[in-house]
């Protein structure tokens, strides 16, 4: 049995099991380290004796490598009594083999492993909520750098008659800063998802998504994307940005006409990511060729 942990702002999900159709999972509202911890710990621990490895998909920033003391450290998170926690200091607690990675990459091998990346051997999987993430896959492999990816922050064009500033704390109008769930509340006044079909709103919001998915597909070759998130729930916007991206790359790359599909784990594919990054884990560990008769 494997386990699994997507941590979130707002809540985690915790999880036992191999795989989407056998997975018992409970929910944890995101409080303090220590609290929160705590519960995990708690709901783990009938299970502890079965379980042969554990994945987390955690927001970040996270240290990554594996070889520094600091491994599984969170960096400066928007989530402030979170910064210093250390995912490694739950694996000793928990006493099982444990894989970390980000959130969005924990999603991309979700929805590789179980969703509608299956099948992809390039995969790009974007997350449009309170955020803007991207994981992606290259030659079936996670893509990780000396850090790990922070596609939500690349620098895209402004729409010129657009004053909104854009909230990102870091770069101001970066593509997180312009095109999030919380940019659109900030620029229209009011939250994302009470603004109308019809409402301008839309039409901006598809021209920056596709701004920055063409660098990300222009950077990355994916034969498939796949975009979640409380944002993309807006009907019409996935058809909208799709054909925005073709007005923007202008024939320079041909796209499959099937390139952009929608998440089919939605809030679970970091869970299901995470359960894939255990079972990787195991996989590199005992390798099938030096497994025994
Ligand atoms: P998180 O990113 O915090 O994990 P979500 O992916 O659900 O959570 O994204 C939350 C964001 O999505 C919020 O900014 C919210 O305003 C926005 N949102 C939720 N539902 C819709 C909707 N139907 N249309 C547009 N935006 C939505
Ligand atoms: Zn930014």
């Amino acid at each position: 049995m494997l386990a699994g942990i997507q941590a979130g702002g707002t809540r985690f999900l915790v999880g036992v099991g191999t795989g989407p159709d056998d997975l018992r999972v409970r929910e944890i509202p995101t409080r303090a380290p220590d609290p929160t911890v705590r519960a995990l710990l708690d709901w783990l621990a009938p299970f502890a004796p079965e379980i042969s490895a554990l994945g987390v998909a955690s927001f970040g920033p996270l240290e990554l490598d594996r070889s520094s003391p600091d491994w599984g450290r969170i960096g400066p998170a928007p989530k402030i009594e979170w910064r210093g926690f250390r995912w490694g200091s739950l694996a000793e607690r928990l006493g099982v083999p444990t894989a970390l990675d980000t959130d969005a990459n924990g999603a991309a091998l979700g929805e590789l492993r179980w969703g509608n990346g299956r099948g992809a051997n390039d995969l790009l999987y974007g997350t449009v909520g309170t955020g803007i993430g991207g994981g992606a896959i290259a030659n079936g492999r996670l893509l990780r750098g000396r850090i790990h990816p922070e596609m939500g922050h690349v620098l895209v064009p402004r729409e010129p008659s657009d004053p909104y500033p854009g909230c990102c704390p870091s770069h101001g109008d970066c593509l997180e800063g312009l095109a999030s769930g919380p940019a659109l509340a900030g620029r229209w006044g009011r939250p994302a998802e009470e603004l109308p079909p019809e409402h301008p709103a839309w039409r901006l919001e598809a021209w920056y998504l596709a701004r920055g998915l063409a660098n990300w597909v222009l950077t990355l070759a994916p034969e498939r994307v796949v975009l979640g998130g409380g944002v993309l729930r807006q009907p019409g916007l996935l058809t909208a940005l799709d054909a925005e991206l073709r007005a923007v790359l202008a024939g320079y790359v041909e796209l499959p006409s099937d390139l952009i599909r929608p998440s089919a784990l939605g809030d679970r594919a970091g869970l299901l990511g995470a359960l894939g990054l255990a079972e990787e884990l195991l996989a590199a560990r005992d390798p099938p060729s030096e497994r025994g008769p």
